[in-house]
């Protein structure tokens, strides 16, 4: 479901940064090979992160769920020269794509991914974070903001896609569905959490944007 009017749509993406090469090849190579290719954040979104870390500059950046990596290089151009990004992916056939496009980007070195569940690597990576993007398995939002909220640093700003969830959220009853569920106590959750202060853009499926007080 697209919230925006398409033509709105076309014309904001029309004045917004381009998508640099590197970003349109892999933007390109997982449509033609990867299943599920609409989980890639695309060159809207993907100008929204990269605006987003460039205005906080950040130090550590964690993103939760790389996918074929493309919302991992959009954030890491706003890192600092000795910054890292951190990213975690469990589904290893992902692997190689990754690789690949992390080692062609001028942000290679500071690139550190990781194959695994996400709610078993972070705890062993010992960082304060100062950007951290929310995007895997819906289920585990809550999880992943209780295990990451006690490291993020006192102004640091968290991300959550699909929020919106093609606006399954607002629907009262959807039992049936878990991620929709899951996503509505998140969303609830984070809201009513004095520790953030939220604010949700309805950009594509919805960003909800938490910055930690
Ligand atoms: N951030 C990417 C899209 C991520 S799609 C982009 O915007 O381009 C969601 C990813 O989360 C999938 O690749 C999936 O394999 C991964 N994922 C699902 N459950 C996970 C878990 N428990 N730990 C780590 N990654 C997970
Ligand atoms: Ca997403």
């Amino acid at each position: 479901m697209e919230f925006i009017d398409s033509a709105i749509e076309e014309y904001a993406r029309a004045h917004s940064e381009g998508e640099s090469a590197l970003l349109q090849e892999l933007n390109r190579e997982t449509y033609a090979k990867v299943l599920i290719p609409r989980m890639l954040s695309g060159h809207l979104q993907g100008r929204v992160l990269s605006m987003i870390s460039k205005l906080i500059q950040p130090k550590n950046i964690l993103e939760i769920g790389t996918y074929t990596g493309y919302s991992a290089l959009c954030l890491a151009e706003g890192l600092l020269p000795d910054g890292e990004l951190h990213t975690i992916d469990i589904n290893e056939e992902l692997e190689s794509m990754i690789l690949k496009y992390f080692n062609k980007s001028a942000h290679s070195k500071q690139l550190k991914p990781h194959i695994g569940n996400a709610l078993e690597i972070i705890p062993t990576l010992n960082k304060t974070w100062d950007l951290v993007f929310i995007d895997a398995d819906k289920e585990n939002y809550a999880n992943y903001f209780d295990i990451v909220i006690d490291s993020l640093r006192p102004g640091g700003i968290i991300i959550a896609d699909n929020v919106l969830w093609s606006g399954k959220v607002l629907k009262e009853t959807e039992a049936k569905d878990e991620e929709t569920r899951a996503l509505k106590v998140f969303n609830e959750k984070v809201f009513a959490d004095e520790r953030v202060e939220s604010v949700l853009l309805p950009i594509r499926d919805g960003l909800m944007v938490l910055r930690k007080k």
